[in-house]
This record gives C-alpha cells, sequence and structure tokens, in this order.
C-alpha cells in the first residue's frame, strides 16, 4: 500500500519527487568502497583461477553470485532442467582444438606437442599409416616419394627446411616430417611454444558450424632427433651419422593420427530477476562480464580484478541497492535483469547467446542495457584526476537515455564524463568490444561505463590491491541513479536516433 502511495505522488508533486530523489539517495549510499572491496576480495582472488571460460574457478563464481542474488530475493527466471527455474543460464560453447594426435610406434603412442608438433593446423581425422622414406640429401626428392610419408633433416635455417618440404609436397608426398636440429630440451621448449601459438585457433564459438577454421592443405611435422629414430627403428647415433651422409637407411612405415575437433564447454550466465511493480513488463538490464582470461602457460593467474571483476561486483552492490528500495517498499516501477554473463574475452559469447539464442525475457521488453567493463582503475589521460568515467553509447540509439544518463550525473555524483570513446571514428572501437553491443544490434539503447585501459590491462597484475575503490563506488553510484531513473520514469525511454 505505501508503495502504491509513493509512486502516484511522485508523479504529481514537485515536493514529492524531491522525495523520490530523496529516497534514491538513501539506496544509493548503500553502495560502499567497503562492500565493493569484500566482494571483489573473492572474485578476483587466486582460488578462481582467473576465471576462464568454462573453468572450475568461473563456476565457482557462478555460484557465488546466484548465491547472493538468492540472499536478496531476487527471482530465479531462467528454466531448467528438471522444469524448476534457476539463476544460471548453462549453455555449451564449441572449443576447436586437437582431439587425438599420437605417432604409433610399435603399440606405444608417442605425444602430440611433447616428441612432434604440426606445422599450422594439421588435420588428420583417423589414424593412417604409409610408407615413410627417410631422406638423407633433399637434392634426393624425386618421383618415388609420390603417396609417401617422407622423413629428412631440418635445415639450419627455416627457409630452406620450408623449401625443402615444399618440394617434397609437389613431388607427391602426402606427410613431412622434419628431423628437428634441436636437442631434446631445446624440443620441448618449441613444441611447448608452439602449442602455445597454435591454441589461439582454439577458439570458443557458440555454433559449431560458425567461422570453421580450414585445416593446412599439406600436413607436416618437426619431430625430436629421438623419435625419427624411433620411426625407422635405428639408434640415434645411426640416424645421425646418416645426417653426415655415412649410413644408409632403410624406409619404414608410419602411423599417425591429427584430429582435429571440437570440444564442448560447459559454461552459463548468472542473472538475478527483481520483478518491477505496475510496468513490470519492461524491463532494465544491467550487464558485466564476470569471466576473464585465466591462467598463462606459465602458471601465472590473471585475476581481471579490474576487468571485469569492477563490474561484476558493481552488479552484486546494485542489485543490493534496488533490493533494499524495494524492501522498503520503494521497489522499481519496471523490472530489472541484473546479469553477470560469461565468455565475453571469447568474443562476447555469453551475451550474445542471451540475445540471439536464448532471451528469456523477449527483447521487445528491454528498455535498456546499462554495461560495465573496467571501472576500477585511472588511464593515462587521467593520471591525476580519477572523477571520471568514459561513457559510451549513450546518445547512440536513444537521446532521452543520453539525457538521463547526464543528469543522474549532474545531480548526484559529478564526474567528468568523457565521451572520448563515444566518437564513431576512434580507432579503439569500444561501442563493439563489450557485451553491451549485442543489445545494441537490437536496437536497445545501451551505456557502456568503463575507465580505460592500463598497464595490467589483460595482464597478470591486474589485481584487487590496485583497484581505487572511492571512485568505484562513485561510478557505481552513477549507475545506480541512472537505473533509478529509468526504471521509475513514467514513459519508457524512446528510440530515436541511430547514430554509428
Ligand atoms: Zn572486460
Amino acid at each position: 500500500m505505501i508503495r502504491v502511495i509513493v509512486l502516484i505522488t511522485c508523479l504529481v508533486s514537485p515536493f514529492l519527487q524531491a522525495f523520490c530523489q530523496q529516497t534514491s539517495v538513501e539506496y544509493a549510499e548503500s553502495i560502499l568502497a567497503e562492500d565493493l572491496r569484500r566482494h571483489l576480495t573473492y572474485i578476483a582472488s587466486d582460488e578462481l583461477e582467473g576465471r576462464d571460460t568454462g573453468s572450475e574457478g568461473q563456476r565457482k563464481a557462478a555460484d557465488y553470485i546466484a548465491n547472493h542474488f538468492k540472499s536478496l530475493g531476487l527471482t530465479a527466471i531462467v528454466p531448467q532442467k528438471d522444469g524448476s527455474k534457476g539463476y544460471l543460464q548453462k549453455f555449451n560453447l564449441y572449443k576447436n582444438g586437437w582431439q587425438d594426435a599420437y605417432i604409433k610406434i610399435g603399440d606405444g603412442k608417442r605425444l602430440h606437442f611433447k616428441e612432434f608438433f604440426p606445422n599450422g593446423l594439421v588435420n588428420i581425422p583417423a589414424e593412417t599409416t604409409s610408407d615413410l622414406l627417410f631422406i638423407e640429401n633433399p637434392s634426393d626428392i624425386g618421383a618415388n616419394i609420390s603417396g609417401k610419408g617422407v622423413l629428412l633433416f631440418e635445415s639450419d635455417d627455416k627457409e630452406t627446411t620450408k623449401k625443402n618440404a615444399e618440394a617434397a609436397f609437389e613431388a607427391g608426398a602426402t606427410t613431412v616430417f622434419s628431423i628437428s636440429n634441436a636437442d631434446e630440451n631445446k624440443f620441448k621448449t618449441l613444441a611447448a611454444e608452439r602449442q602455445s601459438v597454435l591454441s589461439r585457433y582454439n577458439r570458443m564459438r557458440l555454433e559449431a558450424t560458425e567461422n570453421p577454421l580450414q585445416p593446412s592443405k599439406n600436413p607436416s611435422f618437426i619431430v625430436s632427433t629421438s623419435l625419427a629414430a624411433d620411426m625407422l627403428g635405428v639408434s640415434e647415433r645411426k640416424l645421425m651419422k646418416a645426417k653426415d651422409g655415412k649410413k644408409n637407411l632403410k624406409s619404414s612405415t608410419v602411423t599417425l593420427k591429427s584430429e582435429r575437433g571440437d570440444e564442448l564447454v560447459e559454461t552459463m550466465n548468472v542473472m538475478g530477476f527483481m520483478e518491477g511493480t505496475d510496468k513490470k513488463d519492461e524491463v532494465v538490464v544491467i550487464t558485466a562480464h564476470y569471466d576473464h582470461v585465466g591462467i598463462d602457460k606459465n602458471g601465472e593467474i590473471y585475476n581481471g580484478a579490474d576487468d571485469d571483476g569492477s563490474g561484476t561486483c558493481g552488479i552484486l552492490e546494485l542489485a543490493e541497492a534496488f533490493a533494499k528500495a524495494k524492501a522498503a517498499g520503494n521497489g522499481p516501477r519496471r523490472s530489472i535483469l541484473f546479469m553477470t554473463v560469461t565468455g565475453e574475452e571469447k568474443g562476447l559469447l555469453g551475451s550474445r547467446y542471451f540475445t540471439d539464442v536464448d532471451p528469456i525475457i523477449p527483447l521487445k521488453q528491454i528498455v535498456c542495457d546499462l554495461n560495465i567493463d573496467m571501472i576500477g582503475r585511472v588511464d593515462k589521460e587521467h593520471a591525476d584526476n580519477d572523477q571520471y568515467v568514459y561513457v559510451i553509447g549513450s546518445d547512440k540509439l536513444s537521446s532521452e537515455l543520453h539525457a538521463i544518463s547526464e543528469k543522474a550525473n549532474s545531480d548526484y555524483i559529478n564526474f567528468d564524463l568523457d565521451y572520448t570513446f563515444n566518437d564513431p571514428d576512434d580507432p579503439n572501437r569500444f561501442y563493439y568490444r563489450s557485451d553491451h553491443y549485442n543489445f545494441a544490434k537490437n536496437k536497445i539503447p545501451v551505456i557502456f561505463y568503463f575507465t580505460g585501459v592500463h598497464e595490467d590491462y589483460h595482464r597478470p597484475g591486474d589485481d584487487v590491491e590496485k583497484i581505487l575503490f572511492p571512485k568505484y563506488q562513485q561510478i557505481v553510484r552513477l549507475v545506480f541513479h541512472t537505473a533509478w531513473d529509468l526504471s521509475n520514469r513514467n514513459d519508457r525511454i524512446v528510440v530515436d536516433s541511430n547514430k554509428k
């Protein structure tokens, strides 16, 4: 009852409008630096191992966020397999990479990226056996190699090695194995380096059919000396003698598989829903991505405190502030969806799954998306004044949204709203680079809040100790006041422009 009175009176009386503003300040003030710090200390902790998409650490983060939403009394709206509703929107991504890859010697399998590695994206999906011809001298490459695998020594320079392999393929070789010049230890390093380079192609995709990678036309590999000797069934010493042209070695056969395929990666968006009062079918969405890039090959954890632990924990505090308002009878008129999305670092996949595959809420009911991605640090341009935030996208689809954002700032926060990156000619193209874009492309107005890149961007040093909590708190409050206006105003904001 009180809620209804407040709602109606706020609309008609300037005095009571002031009261309503007072109310929003009260809840905004529950967004506290110390609470943000408490949440972020966990979200950006080593225990979560950099929250890589599909990892155990990311699942822990999802559980933490879902439990927080539950404790605030937010509604679970995602249909689950057992017919119930939950906070997690689970789905599978496809991750391309090598599945099963080996060279068989006798009954044993010699391992990929340990004793041999491919030059490029070699795909030999089924185990094949072919003749293997050892060629001591590249000048011996001729018609006799047609239809066979060829084993030859790596040359001292890469170009020559490449040319020799090309010549072998031209003469009809099916596969080329180059025997590495490196000793055992160096070979391990080279193999690990190659694995890390090629893993860049192990992209995650939303659909199996999306951006299929073309495998290398000519399958070629680098093999260690010891494996090469085993392939020929001779000792390493004998093989090295052959390098000096002293010993004729017999041919052999090679059995090999180098299968590329998709691995399913289960991941999830996390959603907490707060139903509105008299305009509950219109929904304000607030997003941040809770995934980050995980651990690198040296075991270093990328904690992603700023990227995007800051946005994630901002959502936790925003949800709490609105939950307090609702508990006091001042819940929003429109509904609010608090959503932390996955797979942002893999190409905005979680938000795209929501908008393109399974929106849960019909897109036409979504009023706008306020997206937060990195708001806890300062960039070089603002080294001597941290009271700023880059605002991107606010005027692109709705002039009203832009005006509401500016007013929320001038009424309550007074930060410098920096529009540098809103310029369509800005080479960074940030408008396209975080989750709001999946809403914007559907003509849903968006604001992207961001404080810029810094020396720890996508590096292991993006830690909670470097977060500037006082200014971070103010930006979350700015999002709160903006969301408050958007969810409580009489009329839904209109889409009235279409700027680049
Ligand atoms: Zn990010």
